[in-house]
């Protein structure tokens, strides 16, 4: 409670974006203070500490930066899970419905351990699409998907109905 309290003391809220009417929760104001950033990094080592993962997976972009310091501290490898077109190697994908139209979702092949558990990182977790579509791909790529984060978390989209069975932590919601 007084993690979400310091957090929601520093996070920015911009109305209107990316487009009007949407209130868009701004982690760039975490990431500016240090203090706040470290904050978020303890919190995930404290929650995961008992957790025995095989590898974090991160998506792109926000989430990579949350992701990485946790899989540094804890020596884990990190898979980046990327839009199209982006990774070099061979990778699989996944297409992911989003509140408008439609994303496709890829991760390299020979990144996913084979049965491995992969702990999913994103900054935000909204309806649940991205993290839901993130959890296939991982699956599809022969890794299991255990337990799934957000810094920031928005209940009222209802995102544990397309995340069910997987146990999921945000640090601070927003009613
Ligand atoms: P979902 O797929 O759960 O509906 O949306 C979550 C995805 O959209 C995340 O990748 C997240 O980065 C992005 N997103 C949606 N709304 C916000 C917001 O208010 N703030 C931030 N930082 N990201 C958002």
């Amino acid at each position: 409670a007084d993690i979400a309290a310091k957090l929601d003391a520093v996070i920015r809220r911009v109305p209107n974006f990316p487009k009007p009417g949407v209130l868009f929760y701004d982690i760039t104001s975490i990431l500016a203070d240090p203090e706040s950033f470290r904050l978020v990094i303890d919190a995930m080592d404290q929650r995961y500490q008992k957790d025995d993962f095989d590898a974090v997976a991160a998506i792109e972009a926000r989430g990579f930066v949350f992701a990485a310091p946790f899989a540094v501290h804890r020596g884990l490898p990190l898979i980046l899970i990327r839009k199209a077109g982006k990774l070099p190697g061979e990778t699989i994908s996944q297409k992911i419905s989003l509140e408008y139209g439609e994303d496709e979702l890829h991760v390299h092949l020979t990144d996913v351990p084979e049965n491995g558990r992969v702990l999913l990182v994103d900054d935000l977790i909204a309806t649940g699409g991205t993290l839901s579509g993130a959890a296939s791909l991982i699956r599809k790529a022969g890794g299991e998907v255990s337990d799934l984060f957000g810094v920031v978390g928005l209940p009222f989209l209802n995102y544990s109905d397309k995340l069910q069975d997987l146990e999921i932590t945000t640090l601070v919601d927003y009613l």
